[in-house]
């Protein structure tokens, strides 16, 4: 039987025995997010998925594919660490409250939805993602196996499966309509549910595990959330903790989360200890197409300022690491989900914290939040080719990452231009 397979895998597979395909990208500039450093006339070869030399004189090898980029900017691919893609809020039918969002779209819809965003999010530049929950039954954990099957195009993505909350999660049920909040949740108020909560979300395919931390009177305790953090990373998962409150997000930086989501209320005591405990800040941007679509009086701006561009000067003050994640609920055919997620860089613009900074909070800083460090953010031999291109150096334009030319993840074109 052996044997009979043996020779049928070479039948089947005879790719096995070729040399993996071998590409060289003539790099006009390459930026290292790590440093800040420019190179400029590099050349990078990408063998099979990985990137297996770069610098001013490699030899291309004969036969090698060549991807000419010499008069563009080359940069590691973005991350998204708050991610929501198999959600798509409408505002019109749905008042801007996602709690009908998830009772009026089917599982199988919002599975097509993350699809179509998955690949949305590839086409603006993001090679990976984090998607943090609100995915129904687990129908962003089919949308990354689908990915990773090559059935479909999309990044690399982490998925959170069912949101771990107090009773009651994100909604306001009513108490003859106990069950409503369900898939998207799992209360777990206790110990041993919280424990089951985080072992069912391993089970059915979770890749991160995410706690609402506050979003009721009753709130998680630091024990709470450091007994949810053990049983996360004994599993080899990270753990991110949505904060809305001030009370909130001091007992996540006390705990050591990963990261702190939204943090709009984040006190400076809790951002200092957030430095000490390694805390990332994944903070979020209010943009102003979802003030246009919902019919926001006067727009986000005021939102913005008071609940974005204050914690983002303080995080950066404090030295506490800020994440790429902005929390993106919705789109339509003129504003694709990957439009919306990097058009927020004029709002992380506006906070006045250096281009670097934000180049950094894209790429490198996610890739250590979301345990991708070793693989991703870089582009140096070793790393996976997650490479993409845009027109100008983004230290001196940041915003020039709103226009990405060129996408190649694990070393497979999805974008040249
Ligand atoms: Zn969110």
């Amino acid at each position: 039987m052996k044997k009979y397979t043996f020779a049928l895998s070479l039948v089947l597979f005879p790719c096995l025995a070729v040399a993996a395909q071998i590409t060289a990208i003539k790099a006009g500039k390459i930026v290292d997010p790590a440093t800040g450093t420019v190179t400029s006339n590099q050349i990078i070869l990408v063998e099979g998925t990985d990137i297996t030399a770069v610098g001013p004189n490699v030899q291309i090898p004969a036969g090698a594919k060549v991807i000419d980029l010499s008069k563009q900017v080359v940069i590691p691919g973005m991350m998204d660490a708050h991610a929501h893609l198999c959600m798509n809020t409408q505002h019109k039918r749905d008042g801007g409250r996602y709690y009908f969002t998830t009772l009026l779209d089917s599982n199988a819809k919002r599975a097509i939805q993350g699809a179509v965003n998955a690949r949305s999010m590839l086409d603006y530049g993001f090679t990976a993602v984090r998607d943090i929950g609100n995915e129904g039954n687990y129908a962003c954990v089919e949308v990354r196996r689908s990915i990773n099957e090559g059935l479909i195009d999309g990044p690399l993505l982490i998925t959170a499966g069912r949101i771990i909350a107090p009773y009651g999660g994100q909604f306001q049920l009513q108490p003859d309509k106990q069950n409503l909040a369900e898939p998207e949740y799992f209360f777990a108020d206790t110990r041993d549910e919280i424990r089951k909560a985080i072992r069912q979300n391993l089970h059915y395919g979770a890749t991160v595990i995410k706690l609402v931390i506050d979003d009721q009177r009753y709130i998680y305790s630091v024990d709470d959330i450091k007994f949810a953090i053990e049983e996360a990373h004994a599993a080899g998962v990270k753990l991110a903790a949505h904060a809305w409150t001030a009370q909130g997000a001091l007992n996540a930086a006390k705990a050591g989360v990963d990261t702190i989501e939204h943090a709009v209320a984040i006190s400076d005591e809790a951002l200092a200890i957030a430095k000490q405990n390694n805390v990332a800040i994944v903070p979020i941007p209010f943009t102003e197409i979802d003030a246009v679509l919902s019919g926001t009086p006067g727009g986000n701006k005021e939102t913005n300022e008071r609940w974005f561009i204050d914690p983002v000067q303080r995080a950066h003050k404090a030295g506490v690491t800020l994440v790429w994640g902005p929390d993106v609920i919705f789109n339509t055919p003129e504003w694709p989900r990957g439009k919306l997620s990097i058009d927020g860089v004029d709002e992380w613009k506006r906070t006045g914290i250096p281009n670097l900074t934000i180049l950094q909070a894209l790429t490198t800083n996610p890739a250590k939040a979301l345990g991708l460090e070793k693989t991703r953010g870089a582009i140096k031999p070793g790393m996976r080719a997650d490479i993409i291109a845009v027109r100008d150096n983004p230290l001196e334009k940041i915003e020039t990452v709103k226009d990405v030319v060129f996408v190649m993840r694990i070393g497979k074109v999805y974008k040249a231009n």
